[in-house]
This record gives C-alpha cells, sequence and structure tokens, in this order.
C-alpha cells in the first residue's frame, strides 16, 4: 500500500469513528501540504490523516491558488523538498470555501474608501490589476489542479517528487483524491 493509499484508510476510519491506534501504523514520510488559510483547516487536516507536526510541512495560501510559479510559495516548496526531504507534495482544497463568494472590487474599493488609500488609485490608474492579484475565490478545486500542474511542471521540483491533488470535506475531513500522480516514487 502507498503512502497516500495508507492515509486514506486512516481518514476513512477516521470519519467512521474507528481510528484507535491507527496513526501507528501509518508509513512515516515528509511531505509538504499546501492548503487554504480558511480558520481551522490545518488543526482538522492534523485529526483526519494522522499525520504528525514533524511529517508535515503546511503552506497555507487564499484558495490554494498559486499566482506565480516564481512567488514565495513554490521557493517554500522547493526548499522543503531540498532541506527538509519532503518526497511528495499533497495540494488539499476544501468544500465550502469562505473566500469563494469574495468580491476583490469590494474589498478594494472599502480599502480606498475607509483609508483613504488613494495609492491604490495610484495603482490601479498606472494599469496593475490589482482586482486579479487579489482573486483567490472561484472554484477552489480548479485551485487545486492549476496548482497541481504548476508544481508538477515547475523545472526545479525534482520529477520523482509526487504531486497530488486532494479535496477535503471541511466538516467532517473526509479526504476525496481528485489528481493521483501515479509516478514511481523516489
Ligand atoms: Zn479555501
Amino acid at each position: 500500500m502507498d503512502f497516500l493509499a495508507a492515509v486514506l484508510k486512516f481518514n476513512e476510519n477516521f470519519i467512521s469513528g474507528t481510528t484507535s491506534d491507527a496513526t501507528s501504523s501509518l508509513p512515516y514520510k515528509k511531505i509538504v501540504v499546501l492548503t487554504c488559510l480558511e480558520a481551522n483547516l490545518s488543526a482538522l487536516l492534523s485529526k483526519a490523516t494522522g499525520l504528525k507536526n514533524d511529517q508535515m510541512h503546511i503552506i497555507e495560501i487564499a484558495g490554494v491558488k498559486i499566482s506565480n510559479p516564481n512567488d514565495s510559495v513554490m521557493r517554500s516548496i522547493i526548499l522543503s523538498i531540498c532541506k527538509q526531504n519532503a518526497e511528495e507534495i499533497w495540494v488539499i482544497g476544501h468544500d465550502g470555501c469562505s473566500m469563494e463568494n469574495m468580491d476583490p472590487s469590494e474589498i478594494l474599493n472599502n480599502i480606498i474608501q475607509e483609508r483613504k488609500q488613494n495609492t491604490l488609485l495610484t495603482l490601479k490608474d498606472s494599469g496593475i490589476d490589482l482586482e486579479e492579484w487579489l482573486n483567490a475565490c472561484g472554484d477552489e478545486a480548479e485551485n487545486v489542479r492549476k496548482s497541481v500542474e504548476t508544481i508538477r511542471n515547475h523545472p526545479l521540483v525534482p520529477k520523482n517528487v509526487l504531486v497530488h491533488g486532494l479535496m477535503m470535506d471541511q466538516t467532517s475531513g473526509k479526504l476525496n483524491v481528485i489528481m493521483r500522480d501515479e509516478k514511481e516514487p523516489r
């Protein structure tokens, strides 16, 4: 049974309330988890996967959306692989994201009006698309797929590092795999 399958088995038991001491039977592997910054998500993730803090490097970003393959999120993922010996990367979105209905224009207008931030108007006038930059909403499962592709295709991510995409029910903690990396692990 591979590592993902073992954690999914643990997750099944967690959902049915039969975890007992199953965490001790999970194989030890270090992974990077890229997930949303929704409140309490990472705490539920620990319980629902049975993974320990020392084997999970959790990176939280709004909407699980990597905006740029050269940004600080990708740098953290690459350093986690190279310096912390992470062997797999799991991109985990969740249902019912509070940012799905966010309106970037409304947020920007509120900032401009409430704080009299004329600098923002100058940035907008100079052609910088702040709405697009701020926009983390939309279909979070689609964000997961795009982020998985960005990581898999990044030239500095070793090809034998597995990159999976999952969605988690944020009430029950149930995990569903939406993109399974089928290649041989390193
Ligand atoms: Zn979210």
